[in-house]
């Protein structure tokens, strides 16, 4: 009576064995970790972006800034061009005073400058790392792919026995049968091994091994791990 139940359980073995080949592809598992990282990159290259604009829009400012100084100082000079002998000393201090202004915003300049060169830098090293990294999870997807095709009809088969197979198994079995499963008890019919269960190896005692022999489908539920056992 439980030989086709047992053959359905044997079925949803292979069935799990085959998911899990899936899930736990080492192809899928480094596909999914590049995933991350190129997340990661991503959101780097974002904020590089973000960082470039402000950079950019200090150079610009900076930039005007000198284009100022630099007509500012051509003035001054005419000043001092046609100062008279008087005002020359007052206008000859201003004139240094502010070729230094001229100096820190060159600094500034080539500060700024700097960042945006790094920035470019970063930029280009991250897209360079991106695309290699793709590459490589194109390559791990494609085995993967491989072996989905490989398992997927599988997969099929086995599904396509096991729902033949409940058409014939007793209907209270099978449901036992899915309320232990869905308690994620697997396997849920375990063979009696010397008087022990056959899932926990718990000994079981004399007279539960009677009610074995007295129960119309002869199993018993095992105490410590749920599962039930039968007579092999
Ligand atoms: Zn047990």
């Amino acid at each position: 009576m439980l030989d086709k139940i047992i053959e359905y359980q044997s079925e949803e073995s292979n069935l799990i064995k085959y998911e899990n080949e899936l899930s736990k592809s080492s192809a899928r598992e480094e596909a999914s970790k590049i995933q991350q990282v190129l997340k990661s990159q991503q959101a780097e290259l974002i904020s590089l972006e973000n960082h470039a604009k402000k950079t950019n829009e200090s150079f610009m400012l900076a930039q005007k800034k000198y284009e100022e100084y630099l007509k500012k100082l051509e003035e001054l000079e005419k000043e001092v061009e046609n100062a008279d002998t008087e005002k020359l000393s007052f206008y000859e201090k201003m004139y240094k005073d502010f070729v230094s202004v001229g100096a820190s915003l060159e600094k500034e300049i080539s500060k700024v400058y700097s960042e945006v060169k790094k920035i470019n830098e970063s930029y280009e090293e991250t897209i360079k790392k991106s695309k290699s990294l793709r590459d490589k999870f194109d390559k791990h997807i494609a085995v993967y792919k491989k072996l989905k095709s490989e398992i997927d009809p599988k997969i099929e088969e086995t599904k396509q026995k096991m729902a033949e197979l409940e058409k014939v198994i007793d209907k209270k079995i099978l449901m036992v049968y899915k309320q232990k499963r869905d308690s994620h008890i697997f396997k849920v019919f375990v063979p009696l091994i010397n008087n022990k269960c056959g899932g926990c190896r718990m000994d079981i005692s004399a007279s539960r091994l009677g009610q074995m022999k007295s129960n119309e489908l002869g199993i018993i539920e095992c105490e410590n791990c749920g599962r039930y056992i039968y007579q092999d």
